[in-house]
């Protein structure tokens, strides 16, 4: 075994001491850390110099193979007309041969944010059209899209979704929710090939590797995403250590809904190549930007949107995961989201006894005042994600809400003084994957899309050591396997990124030029810049 000394830098080790200047790695292992690691002999030698050391990244919430998806596909977050997105799907067209596919756009670019399949139409009439918004809760599409996925002015709308319709109850080219989840993404699902999603993997596993981020949670997994990952592992092009919540959609049928528990309960007692299925995933509401979040009081429109999964038919799957052992993460923007998960979850408790359990709740955008407390008193992690409060989305996230609820949005800090883990990631895709500009965001509350922009909430922003600790540490600890990842401590897995900046002494502003020039996973350098 290799024993290797990185010294003459930084490190921040998300333990205590919270910074060091040497460690020593032998094999897969740190075996020490801090003034002695200079007097161990080794192997070989790295000198750090002016930058700095960080635990690797966990993105506890990602979309691993949407993400690769979208690496690949039209980038439209920053354009912010009509026109430039119609110039650049025309542009796409040019260069593709079927479906042009797009995702990020924001409803504030469209005119009144109301896109409709005529203005798709407009650039590109010949093939099917499909954008992603960037926050995957819809997806807007062409007329020749609405063609080939069969939707007509008789197509019902799914449970939990919506399909957008002109006055006279035309389709208008807009699917919300469920109904983007199953004609368009599963449409896609269901016509991309297998050498589509290993080009995806791939995408995504570099990605990561150039961003410091040595494992992540795939927030929504699949029998798609077993099978390429499986694939990954098999050709020994798996480096990331993954874990993922199985998808468990609303069938709306206790018999169908508990079936797909079971298959997460069995993928999780058998080891799967190259991912380790470790809980499921289940969405409860929408997005205040699209006012499908469902909240405790009307939005500014005076509408409010319902949970996706009713009370009845949420309990016995929550009740039934949680008695196979499983995590249960809960999608739940709204408060009226995040009091229904909690309520799930004592109800769990209750029938099921004492036992180990780590249920978390995702997002947290808007939470009730008492939620920190009580999710701190029944051990749920907070997982939240700082890009999704970036000043140059937020505005439309404010005007939703239009009140006194806006000032206690993305309100992390109640989470840590509650003494709740608090987990950071990305979401990505639905924001931008890179881990620093997510701890930009975190440690300033100023926005990453939008370097220029103030900051909104600035009072609200957390200092770099907790933010950084929060994507490390407490992300490692979300998934249990707090007790040896996520720090640089004697005894941790040696994941670490080396920056080529030091954003605690040359301020945060750092964190949107730094670049990461060494991801090492398991003692093993994974990327080199
Ligand atoms: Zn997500």
């Amino acid at each position: 075994m290799t024993r290797t000394l990185y010294r003459g830098g930084r490190v921040f080790t998300a333990s205590d001491p919270a910074f060091v200047e040497s460690f020593v790695v032998d094999g897969d292992r740190i075996v020490c850390a801090g003034p002695a690691a200079g007097a161990l002999a080794a192997d070989e030698v790295v000198e750090l110099g002016d930058g700095l050391v960080v635990p690797g990244f966990i993105d506890a919430h990602a979309h691993l193979l949407m993400l690769g998806d979208a690496l690949g596909q039209v980038s439209l977050t920053d354009a912010r007309s009509l026109g430039e997105i119609q110039r650049r799907i025309r542009a796409a067209r040019e260069v593709s041969g079927g479906a042009v596919r797009g995702r990020g756009w924001l409803f504030d670019s469209v005119p009144g944010g109301a896109p409709t399949a005529a203005m798709l139409d407009e650039a590109v009439a010949d093939v099917p059209v499909y954008l992603d918004a960037n926050d995957y809760h819809s997806c807007w599409i062409n007329s020749a899209a609405l063609a080939e996925l069969g939707i007509t002015r008789e197509t019902p709308d799914p449970v939990g979704g919506r399909i957008g319709r002109t006055p006279d109850g035309e389709p208008d080219g807009m699917l919300y929710e469920t109904a983007a989840q199953q004609f368009a993404w599963a449409h896609r699902d269901a016509t991309a090939t297998d050498a589509q999603r290993d080009a995806a993997v791939e995408r995504v596993v570099a990605a990561y590797l150039a961003s410091g981020v040595t494992g992540a949670v795939d927030m929504a997994f699949d029998e798609y995403g077993l099978a390429a990952f499986a694939r990954a592992a098999e050709q020994g092009a798996m480096p990331l250590r993954v874990a993922a919540h199985w998808f468990v959609g609303n069938a709306d049928d206790d018999a169908e809904n508990l079936a797909q528990v079971a298959r997460a309960a069995e993928l999780a007692a058998t080891a799967t190549p190259g991912v380790d299925v470790i809980g499921i995933k289940l969405i409860l509401d929408g997005t205040i930007d699209a006012c499908t979040a469902a909240m405790g009081a009307p939005y500014a429109n005076g509408e409010n949107a319902g949970p996706i999964w009713p009370t009845e038919r949420l309990l016995p799957i929550v009740a039934a995961a949680d008695r196979a052992g499983l995590q249960i993460a809960m999608h739940a923007i709204g408060d009226a989201a995040s009091t229904l998960a909690l309520d799930a979850i004592e109800h769990a408790m209750r029938v099921n006894g004492d036992r180990p359990r780590r249920h978390r709740i995702e997002h947290l955008e808007y939470a009730a005042p008492e939620t920190a407390t009580r999710m701190a008193r029944l051990g749920v992690t907070a997982s939240m994600q700082p890009v999704h409060a970036d000043p140059a989305i937020f505005a439309n996230w404010a005007a939703q809400l239009g009140d006194e609820r806006v000032g206690r949005g993305f309100a992390w800090s109640e989470f840590e003084e509650a003494g709740a883990v608090l987990a950071f990631s990305t979401d990505a895709p639905t924001a931008p994957h890179e881990a620093l500009a997510n701890m930009y965001v975190a440690s300033t509350r100023a926005s990453a899309l939008e370097p220029g922009l103030p900051a909104v909430q600035p009072h609200r922003a957390l200092p770099l050591e907790r933010a950084l600790a929060h994507a490390t540490r407490d992300a490692a600890a979300s998934i249990g396997a707090g007790s040896d990842r996520g720090r640089i401590e004697v005894g941790c897995v040696a994941d670490f990124a080396v920056l080529d900046a030091e954003p605690f002494a040359q301020g945060a502003e750092a964190l949107l030029t730094a670049r990461v020039v060494r991801t090492v996973i398991g003692g093993r350098t994974r990327f080199e810049a």
